[in-house]
């Protein structure tokens, strides 16, 4: 089963774009995903295919139409299609590693890219939407926060990225971030690498390395470690 995305946008060329290169883009050629990206203007109403208007209520900026949305989803996904409908949005739940590894694990996602002050509330209601947040800023676009989850989900696929990305090590997969790494040379700038990992012995290395990641934890997201302990 591949991992399908359909990506609803203003800018379809944006897409795949970045994730077109390295592991995502070589997958895409093997056929481990399939990106589509549909022009939400085709579904534009009149000569000018318009698709936003003005905030009822008044106030600043464009509002993307309903019904021009709700025309384009309803052409990209079917009511039966099993794909979770997506709207990049930062108002939304904002995006963890562990809804990427669910994601990943399903048929693929449909993504709705939000352009200028957002979209008409009635469609993420009438079209069963949920909005996902890539964190705390606003971007200008959806896009670039699509680009950002597609990349997080594809490199977990079977055969993407083999078994450094399934590794309960990498940050967020255990609660924690991760310990530092070093490669050569032995010594740089007067720095060297930690006795501990050119000892050969895994045992210390791995107590090593635990430590390190509940250090940098501790300093940098206590949040992460008040998490794990109520999970346990
Ligand atoms: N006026 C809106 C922001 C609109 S930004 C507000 O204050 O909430 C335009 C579009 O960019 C949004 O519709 C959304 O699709 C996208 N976007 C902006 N920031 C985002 C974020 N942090 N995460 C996901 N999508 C985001």
């Amino acid at each position: 089963m591949m991992f399908r995305a359909t990506i609803l946008t203003l800018f379809p060329e944006m897409f795949p774009g970045p994730l077109g290169l390295s592991l995502s883009g070589d997958a895409l050629a093997r056929g481990l995903w399939s990106c589509e990206a549909r022009d939400i203007r085709d579904h534009g109403l009149g000569r000018h295919r318009a698709v936003d208007d003005t905030p009822a209520g008044g106030g600043a900026g464009m509002v993307l139409r309903a019904d021009v949305l709700a025309a384009a989803i309803d052409a990209a996904a079917s009511p039966d299609d099993p794909r979770p409908r997506l709207l990049m949005s930062p108002r939304g739940k904002p995006l963890t590693q562990s809804r990427v590894r669910a994601l990943s694990a399903g048929p693929g996602v449909t993504i709705v890219c939000g352009r200028f002050e957002g979209v008409d509330e009635r469609v993420i209601e009438g079209r069963d939407l949920e909005e996902v947040s890539i964190g705390d800023y606003v971007l200008s676009g959806g896009e670039i926060a699509a680009l950002a989850l597609l990349d997080a989900c594809v490199r977990l696929l079977p055969g993407v990225m083999g078994a450094a990305a399934s590794g309960d090590d990498e940050s967020f997969e255990n609660g924690l971030l991760e310990y530092p790494h070093y490669t050569r040379p032995r010594e740089w700038e007067g720095r060297a690498i930690p006795d501990v990992l050119l000892s050969g012995d895994h045992r210390k290395i791995a107590d090593w390395r635990r430590a390190e990641a509940v250090r940098i934890t501790c300093e940098r997201r206590p949040d992460l470690l008040e998490k794990r302990s109520k999970k346990t």
